[in-house]
């Protein structure tokens, strides 16, 4: 089965990915932590994304879409696997189907985080992600700090804000590229009739962890 996370930056797609991930057993596929990883790691690939990522603009498809293919084709992933950060534009989704396609897989749930635009920004200036490459925790230093301020519940390594998370200008960049190029998708899995959109929002008590419980019991009643 393949899910794919859809939501602007802030919605709380890593969450879910990651709690659906952790008791499913099928693997998160974030395009972003896979950067970070490469871009501190000095890789070719990392040294020629970070010259996106910085900017807060789109790595270009040469490079994500055949790293996404590659990872798509581990054996962790054949049962199922959680894509998160990809599709990110139209041109992305079509060479996803067509890379599905080979495997006689597709697409066969996106699940589209909604949370309010001003609720969104306050929730990536208080983001911090853990800096063990390995864990990749993410917390919010309002919504659900660590124990210990600036140290990962999990793991014991220290906490950071993202570079992209705590350049304004990174942050609107990142936003607007969501509205353009991003939300179109939300139409394209419309008329496949396999969206689902879930509201997210402290307003409403209903976070990323309760989507997660309830596609979780979904999942395991088929
Ligand atoms: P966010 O959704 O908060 O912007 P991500 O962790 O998903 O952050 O991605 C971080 C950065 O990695 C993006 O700003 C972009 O530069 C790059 N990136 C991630 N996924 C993609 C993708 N599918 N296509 C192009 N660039 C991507
Ligand atoms: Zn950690």
């Amino acid at each position: 089965m393949i899910i794919i996370m859809l939501g602007a930056q802030g919605t709380g797609k890593g969450t879910v990915a990651g709690l659906i991930s952790e008791q499913i057993g099928w693997p998160q596929i974030s395009t972003g932590d896979i950067f970070r990883k490469n871009i501190s790691e000095k890789t070719i690939l990392g040294i020629e994304a970070s010259k996106y990522t910085e900017k807060g603009e789109l790595v270009p498809d040469e490079i994500t879409v055949p790293m996404v293919e590659d990872r798509l084709n581990w054996e962790d992933a054949q049962e199922g696997a959680i894509l998160d950060g990809f599709p990110r534009t139209i041109e992305q989704a079509e060479k996803l189907d067509e890379m599905l396609k080979k495997n006689n897989k597709k697409v066969d749930l996106v699940i589209n985080l909604v949370t309010p635009k001003e609720e969104i920004i306050e929730r990536m200036l208080t983001r911090r992600v853990c800096t063990n490459q390995e864990c990749k925790a993410t917390y919010n230093i309002k919504l659900h700090p660590p124990v210990k301020e600036g140290i990962c519940d999990k793991c014991g390594a220290p906490l950071k804000q993202r570079a992209d998370d705590s350049d304004p200008e990174a942050i609107k960049k990142r936003l607007e590229i969501y509205e353009e190029k991003t939300s179109p998708l939300v139409e394209y899995y419309k008329n496949k009739g396999v969206i689902r959109t879930e509201k997210v929002s402290v307003e409403i008590n209903r976070m990323g962890k309760d989507v997660a419980e309830d596609i979780v019991k979904e999942i395991k009643n088929k």
